[in-house]
């Protein structure tokens, strides 16, 4: 995960719940990807340093376990760029050209210079940190499957040239429920419409009460289209089925006002992020225990990944 900013409820049901779960099936390693985060804000670098703690505050307080995944800082772990160069020796820049992000994204972040290798490369430098642990399988969402294939790909290669080093590592695709912000854009930080994992209660009431509703229903007594609602889909996703049937109901009967459905999405979300609040807390008052934490996770991944770079160096002839 890139740490570009603090973790909203869209990172917790998209991502952390899945590898929260994740943990008593699989040997995990988690990266907070520094390096990725320079590819787009290379120029003012100021703010990663800290969005990196607090990425590692959110993962924590949402249930990611240092006792039972690693969970660790890119930058601490050099050989993620080692493998990174050295399979840029074997990959056509075609392959990473016809990325469908790197246009795209391109085209949408306009205000920045992404005519970098930096930025060409980040589908190579995700591929380095999957393959330096010779992951069989990785959580990704339907829109990372092609970077995903681009990896399979760049195993395949290397593997072809070199001998069988790396297995093809399989796309772990969950069904993420659909949850939008709280204008009913895609929830995103720089769209100003998240409710933030360490969001105190008054910030959840605000962000709430000011939360987009049916707009055709302008008055209490004017039925509403709960479908199109995204008081009713944050509903969906965290409300028990009882509720989420009164406020379907009660919405398009008018059997309900706006300012009860939310109220009780108010208590609904309370009780969802205040143990998360409260386990952040904790972590964010022992900064010592953080830096442990991570510390014991790079060093247990460096142990990992040296492992595969012996193999990838044996093969590439390189060494004494
Ligand atoms: S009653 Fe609930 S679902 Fe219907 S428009 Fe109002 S907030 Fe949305």
């Amino acid at each position: 995960m890139r740490p570009t900013g603090p973790l909203h409820l869209g990172h917790l049901v998209g991502a952390l719940h899945n590898w929260a779960a994740l943990q008593d099936t699989h040997d995990c390693f988690f990266a907070i990807v520094d390096w990725h985060a320079l590819t787009t804000d290379y120029a003012d670098p100021s703010a990663i340093r800290g969005y990196v703690r607090e990425v590692a505050l959110d993962w924590l307080a949402a249930g990611i376990d240092p006792d039972r995944a690693v969970l660790f800082v890119q930058s601490e772990v050099k050989a993620h760029a080692e493998l990174h160069l050295l399979l840029s020796m074997i990959v056509p820049v075609p392959w990473l050209e016809r990325v469908p992000t790197y246009k795209e994204q391109q085209e949408q972040l306009r205000d920045r210079d992404l005519n970098t290798y930096g930025f060409l490369g980040y589908p190579l430098l995700q591929a380095a940190d999957i393959l330096a642990y010779r992951a069989q399988a990785v959580p990704v969402g339907d829109d990372q499957v092609p970077h995903l294939e681009l990896c399979r790909e760049i195993a395949r290669r290397f593997n072809h040239l070199f001998g069988e080093v790396f297995p093809e590592p399989q796309a772990l695709l969950t069904a993420a429920p659909r949850l939008p912000g709280t204008d009913g854009r895609k929830m995103s930080k720089s769209y100003g419409n998240a409710i933030f994992l360490g969001d105190d209660a008054a910030a959840i009431r605000s962000k709430i009460d000011a939360m987009l509703t049916d707009p055709q229903r302008t008055h209490r007594h004017i039925p509403g289209n709960p479908e199109i609602c995204p008081v009713f889909a944050t509903h969906k996703v965290f409300s028990d089925s009882e509720t989420i049937a009164w406020a379907d109901d009660g919405c398009r009967t008018a059997g309900i006002g706006c300012r009860d459905c939310k109220a009780r999405l108010r208590d609904r979300l309370g009780a969802v992020l205040a143990p998360i609040a409260e386990r952040r807390r904790a972590f964010a008052a022992d900064p010592v225990r953080l830096e442990m934490i991570l510390d014991r996770g790079a060093e247990r991944a460096r142990e990992a990944a040296e492992g595969t770079m012996r193999l990838v160096r044996a093969g590439m002839g390189l060494g004494r």
